[in-house]
């Protein structure tokens, strides 16, 4: 399978050519994937944020199965469905009362592309066509495709490669206020003296609230988004939170808005909404966003993907929302970060260490110089467990039914491993 698999297949973010170890996967239960020689490994990717519940899990299987025995797809534009509109109810209920429509699409990607397609669109449509730039955070990550990656961090995001097909818009520093603290105003002044510079031309900010996740795995303060909130109000720019990677309980709460108790305008989510069983995403607007453009030049909004609203992912979607407000999941994730905490806090000690850190169901370690992905991933297959570093991160994203004793056999594999880097 290896051979086959180097001869055709390109892996993400891989050389074709020298292509790293991958490792075939036959099977997965629970906590564990089980690999083609037998081996088990216990998953701290969680595929990447999003199998929450872990991997066949017996409700999220019959839910899928009743869905597929009465349609697995039919196309939405004309057409509507019982677990669309279920689900589009559910969106609505657990997010702020102000985002009322939902529009659903593919990948997390394309919930950023119709976000931003959104933001633009609303402003032509109430005659302000020169709002069309963006503002992003440096670390930010926002997807692959060419909308989200132009608000990706210019340099990890490899901007430079791809020339001037990529829009250009404007970038303010990580937010650098820690996320148990307050964020002062020279915090935030490098966001507002470019929204106080350039409002006139600038439809929105966007951000992932409170996470920054595959742009750094870094957290910052909520009391920033509150101030971001009052500047955008101030200036007339749309606030758009990416919530691709922090919704569904990841931090702590539900959605990472909570934290700061403010509204976006438009809201992206995907990654755990299907507790990783299908692919599907979700851009939610306010009443503004969806009035002013159906109400604009074009009286619709220009998007729609052909698996737009798929019944199985709608269904998968309901039930894994529905399985994780049916338990105390905040306790889980409260218990999953007593275990990181103290799992990965003797990694502090090592030298080549930069930082541990944690925040709800997130542990990271932050080296002080990147891994090589060739020697460390084989490692931590060694050890029993999955761990995918990126660059100076070897970080955990565990789904919430972990026990505590296959955490403490992660945390410490993660702290195993990085002191045979030192
Ligand atoms: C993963 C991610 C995306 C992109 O989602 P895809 O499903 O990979 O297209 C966008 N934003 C954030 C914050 C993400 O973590």
């Amino acid at each position: 399978m290896r051979e086959a698999d180097r001869a055709t297949l390109w892996h993400p973010y891989a050389s074709a050519t020298d292509a790293p170890e991958v490792f075939p996967v036959v099977g997965a239960r629970g906590v564990r994937l089980t690999l083609a020689d037998g081996c088990e490994l216990i998953d701290g990717m969680a595929s990447w944020w999003c199998a929450i519940h872990g991997y066949n899990h017996p409700v999220m299987n019959r839910a899928l199965s009743e869905q597929l025995e009465r349609m697995s797809h039919v196309m939405f534009g004309g057409l509507t469905h019982p677990p669309a509109v279920k689900l589009a109810s559910i969106l609505t209920d657990l997010t702020p009362a102000s985002l009322n429509r939902v529009f659903f699409s593919d990948s997390g990607s394309v919930a950023v592309e119709v976000a931003l397609k959104m933001a633009l669109q609303y402003w032509y449509s109430v005659g302000q066509p020169a709002k069309q730039k963006l503002v992003a955070l440096r670390n930010g990550y926002h997807g692959d495709t060419f909308g989200a990656m132009s608000v990706c961090d210019p340099v990890t995001g490899m901007h430079h490669l791809f020339g001037d097909v990529l829009p250009r818009h404007f970038f303010a520093p990580a937010p650098d206020c820690p996320v148990d603290g307050s964020c002062s105003d020279t915090d935030i002044k490098p966001m507002a003296d470019l929204l106080a510079e350039h409002h006139h031309e600038i439809a929105a900010v966007i951000v992932e609230p409170v996470v920054q996740g595959a742009g750094g795995m870094r957290f910052y303060s909520p009391d920033y988004l509150v101030k971001l909130r009052a500047l955008c109000d101030a200036f007339d720019v749309l606030l758009i939170f990416d919530e691709i990677a922090t919704g569904f309980g990841r931090t702590g709460k539900l959605f990472a808005l909570e934290h700061a108790g403010i509204d976006p305008d438009i809201l992206c989510l995907g990654k755990s909404l299907t507790g990783g069983y299908m692919t599907l995403a979700a851009t939610l607007c306010n009443s503004r966003i969806s009035r002013g453009i159906s109400e604009g030049e074009a009286g619709a909004f220009m998007h729609g993907p052909t698996f737009m609203g798929n019944p199985l992912a709608c269904t998968a979607a309901i039930a894994s929302t529905e399985l994780l407000l049916s338990q105390p999941w905040q306790r889980s994730v409260q218990r999953i970060n007593r275990a990181l905490d103290s799992g990965l806090a003797p990694a502090r000690e090592l030298p080549g260490v930069a930082d541990v850190r944690t925040l709800g169901a997130i542990g990271v370690i932050e080296l002080e110089r990147p891994v090589d992905m060739k020697t460390v991933q084989p490692m931590f297959v060694e050890r029993g467990v999955w761990v995918r570093p990126f660059g100076r991160l070897v970080y955990v994203m565990p789904p919430f039914i972990m026990n505590d004793e296959d955490l403490a056999t992660l945390t410490g594999a993660m702290v195993d491993v990085v002191s045979q880097l030192g």
